[in-house]
């Protein structure tokens, strides 16, 4: 089971107590499946069909004790290859005409005598508002799993659709964009905050628990491997610093020899020799007498800028 899939399954056993919320919610639910088709005047055939059992039963029940139509639940094998299961929820012709008044879809003027989206009356209330996200999400809606990249989405079928739900999703301030794939509108969101509002808007509590979850864990790994990369490019800094210093006082042995060196400069160069992968204040804890940093770095440039004199054919005095 994928992610949507549960999130899915947990929004249909949200309750539904009210008719205003019944009547957006299954008006959702029906546009979103693109479920209407038109048979001729009158005449209606309804259906739903989605991805997970649980959905078409929350449907079967809906219909049932708010607007007292019995429907039928049919299971389709809708991928031969794949073996992937639909559940369609079909509604008797006689019953259609009357269930599409109740919802408030029929209108002469549109196309086909049905709106595509709701009016703005049907959404008069907050609850009403969060049933109709949770009616479209059951139906066209998806999720991706937090451990990947953040993604909610609803694919709707028509552009009216998709724009009467936006208003919805913005009217609790989330900012939803709009975009066009394979015929359909999809809107969606990006930000992990706002997904979790959506979620929790439709009900779906363990999902935003979960994510909440995932969503620490990752914080707290990015952070790790800030820190990591940080310590690595650090590391790097010192062992080229080193690596010059080491070549410079292998140099300046080979030139006129460390034992001619005053006895700072001799210290620190035999120290830098024998520990050349530590950082300057480290080195200065390992010298005898020990050292602060900025008295090692001294000495170190003192070293180089001999190494230079020497290579640039320059007097020296040591
Ligand atoms: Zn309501």
């Amino acid at each position: 089971m994928s992610f949507a899939s549960d999130v899915r399954g947990e929004i249909a056993r949200e309750p539904c107590a009210h008719d205003c919320c019944a009547r957006s919610e299954v008006a959702a639910a029906l546009l979103a499946s693109g479920g209407i088709s038109f048979r001729g005047p009158h005449r209606y055939a309804l259906s739903l069909t989605a991805a997970e059992g649980a959905v078409a039963r929350r449907y079967f029940a809906m219909l049932k004790q708010h607007f007292g139509i019995t429907a039928q639940i049919r299971t389709l094998l809708v991928d031969a290859l794949g073996g992937r299961t639909r559940y369609q929820l079909v509604v008797a012709e006689a019953d259609a005409p009357a269930l599409l008044e109740a919802l408030g879809l029929l209108d002469p003027a549109a196309l086909f005598g049905v709106r595509q989206a709701p009016e703005a009356s049907a959404v008069r209330y907050a609850c009403c508002r969060k049933a109709f996200l949770r009616g479209a999400f059951l139906l066209c809606g998806a999720v991706n799993k937090p451990e990947g990249q953040y993604h909610l989405e609803f694919a709707a079928p028509t552009e009216e659709f998709a724009d009467f739900l936006s208003e919805q999703v913005q009217y609790f301030e989330f900012s939803a964009k709009k975009t066009c794939r394979k015929a359909k509108y999809v809107v969606y969101l990006k930000r992990a905050e706002e997904i979790a509002g959506v979620l929790a808007l439709m009900g779906a509590n363990a999902a935003v628990l979960q994510m909440e979850n995932v969503r620490v864990a990752k914080d707290m790994r990015n952070r790790v491997n800030r820190q990591l990369n940080c310590d690595v490019s650090n590391i790097g800094r010192i062992m080229n610093a080193a690596e010059s210093q080491v070549r410079d006082i292998l140099y300046l042995d080979e030139q006129v020899g460390l034992d001619k060196l005053p006895k700072p400069l001799r210290d620190a160069a035999r120290a830098r020799l024998e520990n050349p992968e530590m950082s300057l204040g480290a080195l200065g804890e390992a010298m005898s007498p020990p050292l602060g940093k900025s008295g090692v770095n001294a000495r170190l440039r003192k070293l180089a800028q001999l190494a230079n004199k020497l290579r640039a054919g320059e007097d020296t005095e040591l």
